[in-house]
């Protein structure tokens, strides 16, 4: 992909954080956006926001765990803008809790929105690109998605690894056929992620034992800024995006000596409790 100008781009997750970066981005590049999302408020503020922006929009309510709805979706995108060039599966939810005790399912669940949405995106929008040789697909993982860091959110680490191996395979599948393939790795990003979050299977007065965020992990960076890092590394091709140079270094060097990386990192985190309920 060489311009956004005049491409046409479809982002799930689109009203709010990161999907709203993107977008907001790759309208002011000069592409028409297509935002996708359950939020029905924050999908008319965010819509009125690119309409200002003076390019074609389309804002649609689309629910990624619903088959129809990711065809309907399609559909509207096509309707109205003739084919999709860019499709960005970035619709996410966050589920945290001890491993043992998160119940199925709630597992299921941030599966059907962290990895079925995303292979729903594909198998709805993919052939149309396979058959003209062209597209692109992003799909939004996180630096939880290519190593474990923390022990409180073992559903959703689980979901990212699931997200970010599901987009290797897309990128040795598409990428022979002129469709591009990138995985973002978003460290923490300032957005409404929280607001939808479950924290599962942790007994009444211990939240605060069985939450751990690595303090060194909380510098959060704003999403339009993701916005800019994602245009520019689809452009130049990349295909793991990083948005904390610290994360891309941290991942390659845990890479280079797994069984020291895993010995050092549980050796300096806070020490998770034995059993809930018995802490
Ligand atoms: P956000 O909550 O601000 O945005 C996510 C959007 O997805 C919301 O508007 C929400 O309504 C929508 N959504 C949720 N379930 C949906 C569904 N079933 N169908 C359609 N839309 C749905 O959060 P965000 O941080 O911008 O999240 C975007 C992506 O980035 C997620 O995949 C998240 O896991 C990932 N991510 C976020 C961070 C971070 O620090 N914020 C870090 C790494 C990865």
């Amino acid at each position: 992909m060489e311009t956004y100008s005049g491409k046409v781009a479809v982002i799930t997750g689109g009203a709010s954080g990161i999907g709203r970066g993107i977008a907001l981005e790759l309208a002011r590049r000069g592409a028409d956006v297509v935002i996708a999302d359950v939020h029905e408020q924050r999908l008319a503020e965010t819509g009125a926001e690119l309409e200002a922006l003076g390019g074609g929009v389309l804002a649609q309510r689309c629910d990624v765990t619903s088959d129809a709805d990711v065809e309907e979706l399609r559909d509207a995108a096509i309707d109205r803008f003739g084919q999709v060039d860019l499709l960005c599966n970035n619709a996410g939810v966050s589920v945290l809790g001890p491993p043992e005790a998160v119940p199925i399912e709630d597992y299921q669940w941030i599966m059907d929105v962290n990895v079925l949405g995303i292979v729903r995106g594909v198998r709805t929008f993919v052939p149309a690109m396979l058959e003209r040789g062209s597209g692109y697909v992003l799909n939004t993982a996180s630096i939880a998605g290519v190593w474990a860091y923390t022990w409180d959110a073992a559903p959703y680490i689980t979901s990212k690894f699931a997200a970010y191996g599901y987009t290797e395979v897309l990128a040795r599948r598409l990428r022979p056929h002129g469709v591009g393939v990138s995985v973002l790795c978003p460290g923490l990003v300032a957005t409404n992620l929280g607001e939808t979050a479950r924290f599962s299977g942790i007994p009444d007065g211990e939240h605060a034992d069985w939450i751990y965020f690595p303090p060194e992990l909380a510098d959060a960076v704003q999403p339009e800024q993701v916005g800019v890092q994602v245009a520019d590394a689809m452009l130049a091709g990349r295909f793991a995006i990083f948005t904390h140079d610290r994360d891309e270094q941290h991942y390659k060097s845990w890479r280079s000596d797994i069984d020291a990386s895993m010995g050092s990192i549980i050796e300096h985190q806070k020490t998770p409790p034995r059993s809930a309920g018995r802490a």
